[in-house]
């Protein structure tokens, strides 16, 4: 049977893109669209609700997951309406503080919870790949660079920061060690890792890992070519949740899953 799924953020670029990717799925359902933009016209061929009445909207068509793209400020009123009604959550939104990790990581206590910044398959190889690579070349420098669409919040990207810490894990140092751009007099130093954000055009999204040493350099990119490869992931994510405990998920275990 098809998930039956709502969609918050729908006028936003990946709100837009959900909604034309779950259209061309057998296994999932969009009972529900919300937009906070209020007088928008159907999106994809759906028409949506306002954001205020998301909790009504998520008993009236009895939506299994809400999945949700859009900005840490929204997540008070999801997270309410999703304990209220029993809604798993996937959340693809990036740039939350510590407040609002805490606030999501104590839904899962009531509900099934999955986040993840990055919802392409690759980006979860990459991730292996470069804790593997910084542990690896120990003595290496290491700068990480991303590079986004001009409408981008926050910087850096949310995966930039979840491949931070993999290297920071791999080579035990802390936060500390981050240099984020550099201007003036400014030399490498110790164990420091560059960072580097740059915003353009409408890059969907890449990210590179640097490290260099010994006369030598590796690079790890991964390139996002078209915002499907992110709705694709946080759909199959939705249909791997449904029906599961209340609890954090990973998309790791989704991918781990074989498809079942
Ligand atoms: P966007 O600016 O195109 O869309 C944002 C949407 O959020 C819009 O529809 C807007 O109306 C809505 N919105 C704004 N404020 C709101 C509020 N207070 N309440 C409810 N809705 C509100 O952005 P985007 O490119 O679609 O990206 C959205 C988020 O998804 C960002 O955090 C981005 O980093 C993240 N993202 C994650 C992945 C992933 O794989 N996890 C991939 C791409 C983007």
């Amino acid at each position: 049977m098809a998930v039956r799924i709502a969609i918050t953020g729908a006028t936003g670029r990946m709100g837009q893109e959900l909604l034309e990717t779950a259209a061309n799925r057998p296994d999932v359902v969009v009972g529900a669209a919300t937009s906070q933009v209020p007088d928008t016209g159907p999106v994809a061929g759906y028409d949506l609700d306002a954001q205020s009445a998301l909790k009504s909207v998520l008993t009236r068509e009895d939506i299994e997951v809400l999945i949700d793209f859009t900005v840490p400020e929204a997540t008070a009123d999801i997270v309410e309406a999703a304990i209220a009604t029993d809604t798993a959550l996937v959340i693809g939104t990036t740039g939350y503080n510590e407040q609002g990790l805490t606030r999501l990581r104590n839904t899962a206590d009531d509900v099934p919870v999955l986040k993840a910044a990055n919802f392409a398959r690759g980006v979860q190889a990459l991730t292996a790949l470069v804790r593997e690579a910084a542990a690896a070349l120990p003595e290496y420098d290491i700068e990480l660079m991303e590079t986004h669409h001009n409408g981008k919040l926050d910087a850096p990207s949310g995966t930039a920061k979840r491949l931070l810490r993999e290297v920071e894990a791999a080579r035990e140092q802390s936060t500390d060690g981050r240099t984020h751009g550099r201007e003036g007099d400014a030399p490498r130093e110790g164990d420091e890792i560059g960072v580097h954000a740059v915003r353009a055009g409408d890059v969907t999204g890449i990210h590179e890992l640097l490290l260099a040493g010994n006369h030598e350099e590796l690079r790890l990119t991964h390139r996002a070519e078209d915002r499907g490869v992110f709705a694709e992931g946080a759909l199959d994510a939705a249909v791997w949740l449904a029906g599961r405990e209340a609890g954090w998920y990973d998309f790791s275990e989704v991918l781990g899953s074989g498809g079942e």
